[in-house]
């Protein structure tokens, strides 16, 4: 499995293209905005000769999904979203406007309901589809166990942990998934990110202090 990072949007969000030698790929939190950065990530695609199949996102914030139209609408990929985040489709546009960003098109319906699915597959590749609400109600994170790769979204960032004060977003959650969800995956997994370097969980437990704090029982997250 091979994996590019490319950045883009005012809010410089993470657009991770994913493939395997079957040239099949998935973009996870396509956040391409406007002609500049489409033809960035299509020359990516085409220099390569990859065929994106799935925009795959971890959740349903317009940043992650300023990309996926254009994606559809050029290959014809099926669109893969948690139907808890559905609610935020709807809203996405206005929340763009709020952060000064003129998004276009956004997607209004999801293809793929990843809600409860175990697993998404594309090429020789399958993804696990791991729970993790808190920054959103439908948030997913995506692992791969062979390469030991983990896309954690906006829950889990390299010493920092995703928002929970925007709608549908709550800290008790966001921190459960962490420690329930995501720690137990193993030391040696390395995270990528939606905004941010990528890292390791055993680098998040021991330096991550939303993490560290409530491994310490200094804080009750379970309210
Ligand atoms: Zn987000």
């Amino acid at each position: 499995m091979k994996i590019a990072r490319l950045v883009f949007n005012p809010i410089q969000e993470n657009t991770y293209i994913v493939w395997d030698d079957t040239l099949q790929a998935a973009i996870i939190d396509a956040g391409n905005m406007g002609e500049r950065e489409n033809e960035i990530l299509d020359k990516f695609l085409s220099d390569r000769g990859l065929k994106p199949v799935l925009a795959i996102n971890t959740h349903g914030h317009f940043d992650h999904l300023l990309g996926v139209n254009h994606l559809v609408e050029r290959y014809g990929v099926k669109f893969a979203l948690s139907s808890k985040d559905e609610f935020l489709l709807k809203t996405a546009s206005v929340s763009a406007e709020l952060f000064g960003v003129r998004a276009g098109d956004l997607p209004e319906k999801i293809d793929i309901d990843m809600e409860g699915m175990p697993s998404i597959k594309f090429g020789d590749t399958e993804l696990k589809i791991i729970s993790t609400p808190g920054h959103t109600p439908g948030h997913v994170a995506l692992y791969n166990p062979e390469a030991k790769v983990l896309f954690t979204g906006d829950t889990l960032f390299r010493e920092s942990i995703g928002r929970t004060d925007l709608p549908g977003g709550d800290y008790s959650w966001i921190m459960r998934s962490i420690i329930d969800n995501i720690l137990p995956l193993g030391d040696d997994v390395r995270i990528y990110p939606g905004h941010g370097e990528d890292s390791t969980i055993g680098h998040e437990s021991m330096y991550n202090p939303f993490v560290v704090e409530v491994l310490n029982d200094e804080v009750n997250y379970k309210n």
